[in-house]
């Protein structure tokens, strides 16, 4: 039986509102775009769809894991987290729920199972 498999894939870099703003950014991310394509094709795979949203790090208190590095949401200090956009659907796979332990910024993954927003509670 011939079937699609269809994957997704996350990626995300660091900017400035600047570069955002300017059209610096849409030719990084149109080159980006070039060059995977030319990846794919090596594997028989096309690009479907690819799109970029951004998020402030300070408004929705985005950082990385002091212990293994994952991208995180400090949701003590943001327990709203992101929009329910369809958009923000996936971003949890790429942006870990968080909190404050023993004056440390930890992701779900590394709080102690009994933090609010530790994996396990
Ligand atoms: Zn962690």
């Amino acid at each position: 039986m011939k079937q699609i498999a269809i994957g997704k894939m996350f990626t995300y870099f660091y900017t400035e509102s600047k570069e955002i703003e300017g059209c610096a950014l849409d030719d990084r991310l149109d080159n980006f775009r070039i060059e995977i394509r030319e990846l794919l094709k090596k594997y028989d795979m096309e690009l479907g769809e690819s799109w970029t949203t951004f998020f402030g790090l300070e408004k929705f208190s985005i950082t990385n894991c002091e212990k293994c590095d994952q991208l995180m949401m400090n949701r003590d200090k943001n327990p709203a987290g992101l929009n329910d956009s369809e958009l923000n659907a996936d971003i949890n796979m790429v942006i870990l729920d968080g909190g404050e332990s023993d004056n440390k910024l930890l992701c779900e993954e590394c709080l102690p199972f009994t933090h609010r927003w530790g994996h396990s509670s």
